[in-house]
């Protein structure tokens, strides 16, 4: 089912390969079987969650303190042996997994949350907490995550700072790169960089931390972050309502932040057979509303409940009345908001059932997102394989997620039909190639379509400086790492 798809790409010599010498040092750092060499407990760790890459490691490492990080680095680096971070294997982008026989690094079992600050609403968590377990506990004290995703239940912390993840709440608490306040980050050669600091407000010089946020662990291993965390609202508001045209999608959206204004915390949107899809390949979805062409998610939070919900029956009814939508329904109890987010939130298990899936992720003027739908449907008219190309996202952002799902599994001709025809698309519109899940493996080549020449040569420079020996994630977001 998976392969690696990029068949230019060769294992570099430049990296020793792991001997039984190697395996036997981890074996001792790492006791209780946390150095993973059997291939059955390997496999999961070499496949991405969608399925379109895999790789060969043969050793996985899961350690439970920044001392065994340390340690395993040191040794990874004198060897020159190359190491694939991976915290909850979520990624859609194959960053998370190893290219050839990458040490995997998992970070999975480092993960003792911290001090909570009443105060100052700061969290102190290890990398591999996972982002829900983290929501619940800041639950405890009236915070919540500043992060809110469909992965919660998987993703960990650490890899969400790595890819500076997005998410549904963006358009209320802004990117993550904005809540993280300090990093520990363990560096390619095993020394500690220390920038863990809980502070709001700290211009002394330089702020180290901030490449680390979404280069997707190639200039070093965080080990340990500090995020504020906002308070939680009681009040909440969620709005269901289909449409007859995009034009009339955007049109909602500008209503409701006029009518909403600040309690507005998500606005997505759905077209049709992204819709289809999700009711007719997953369980317990039914459909709430009469059918249309698009459907938007509009949701508010408040100190109130009152406040949330009268804002969005505002807006339910002026839409209604200007005819920019045509049905809708607002989540009455908790069941029925968590119902209804699933729908949004459960689209990526849904394509990932109907096929092979070619997953890309734009930033593009709102005016223009569908557009791109538009052209790759007609573009893909010509393959009869072709089961889907659905467009939803996170149009508060701007983000769309346009995804062609394909029948029979991968396949070279859909592939080169669709790229670099949609990156160079894109990039005419100035958007982005990699709106929140990051360039990993898949889009690594393409970067300097967004990019120009001396931003490229100072990324290759700030890798240079932060892992000279290029052993970490090879292969991956910047292109010819190793020249
Ligand atoms: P991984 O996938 O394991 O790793 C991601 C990248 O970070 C890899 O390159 C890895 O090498 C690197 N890395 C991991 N941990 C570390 C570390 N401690 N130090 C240094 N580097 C590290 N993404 C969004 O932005 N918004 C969404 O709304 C969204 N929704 C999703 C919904 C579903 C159902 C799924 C499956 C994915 C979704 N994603 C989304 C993508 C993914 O969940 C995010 O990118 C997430 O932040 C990855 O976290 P992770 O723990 O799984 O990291």
């Amino acid at each position: 089912l998976t392969r690696v798809r990029h068949p230019k790409l060769r294992r570099s010599p430049h990296y020793a390969t792991l001997t039984d010498k190697d395996i036997s040092f981890f074996e001792r750092l790492l006791p209780d079987g946390r150095a993973i060499t059997n291939p059955d407990d390997c496999l999961p760790y070499n496949i991405d969650w969608i399925k379109t890459c895999q790789g060969q490691s043969q050793l996985i490492l899961r350690p439970k303190t920044v001392d065994e990080v340390q340690a395993i680095l040191r040794y990874c680096y004198e060897r020159q042996l190359a190491v694939c971070p991976q915290s909850g294997n979520t990624s859609l982008a194959g960053g998370s997994v190893p290219v050839f026989d990458e040490i995997v690094l998992s970070l999975r079992s480092l993960n003792s949350i911290g001090d909570f600050d009443e105060n100052s609403g700061v969290l102190i968590a290890d990398a591999g907490c996972i982002l829900e377990t983290l929501n619940n506990h800041v639950l405890q004290f009236g915070h919540t995550m500043p992060l809110d995703l469909g992965a919660k239940g998987s993703c960990l912390i650490g890899g969400n700072v790595a890819t500076n993840a997005g998410g549904i709440r963006v358009v209320r608490f802004g990117s993550l790169r904005s809540a993280v306040l300090g990093l520990e980050i363990v560096l390619a050669d095993g020394s500690i960089l220390d920038c863990l600091t809980s502070l709001r407000k700290d211009n002394t010089g330089i702020d180290l931390k901030q490449p680390f946020i979404g280069s997707e662990g190639i200039l070093g291993i965080i080990t340990r972050v500090a995020l504020v965390c906002p308070s939680a609202m009681s009040g909440v508001g969620l709005g269901f309502f289909s449409s007859s045209s995009f034009e009339n999608i955007l049109s909602t959206m500008r209503l409701a932040r006029k009518i909403c204004g600040e309690t507005l915390s998500a606005i997505e949107f759905l077209d049709e057979s992204t819709y289809n899809l999700s009711l007719k390949n997953l369980q317990k979805i039914n459909n709430p509303i009469e059918s249309n062409k698009f459907y938007i998610l509009v949701e508010t939070m408040s100190s109130t409940d009152e406040q949330a919900k009268t804002t969005l029956e505002k807006l339910a009814n002026a839409a209604l009345e200007k005819e920019f939508i045509t049905d809708g329904t607002l989540a009455q109890d908790l069941t029925q908001y968590k119902d209804l987010w699933s729908i949004r939130e459960r689209v990526p298990e849904a394509l990932v059932s109907d096929g092979y899936v070619f997953k890309y992720d734009f930033s593009l003027p709102p005016s223009r997102m569908y557009k791109l739908v538009e052209e790759t449907q007609k573009r893909m008219k010509q393959f009869s394989n072709v089961r889907n190309v659905t467009g939803f996202g996170h149009l508060g952002d701007q983000n769309l997620h346009l995804n062609i799902t394909v029948k029979n599994g991968y396949s070279d001709e859909i592939k080169h039909a669709l790229e670099p025809w949609l990156y160079e698309w894109v990039a005419k519109e100035r958007g982005s190639i990699s709106a929140e899940h990051g360039l990993g493996l898949h889009k690594s080549k393409y970067l300097q379509l967004n990019k120009g020449k001396q931003s490229l040569e100072l990324m290759k420079q700030m890798k240079n400086m932060f892992d000279p020996k290029c052993i970490l994630n090879p292969y991956k977001v910047i292109p010819y790492q190793i020249d």
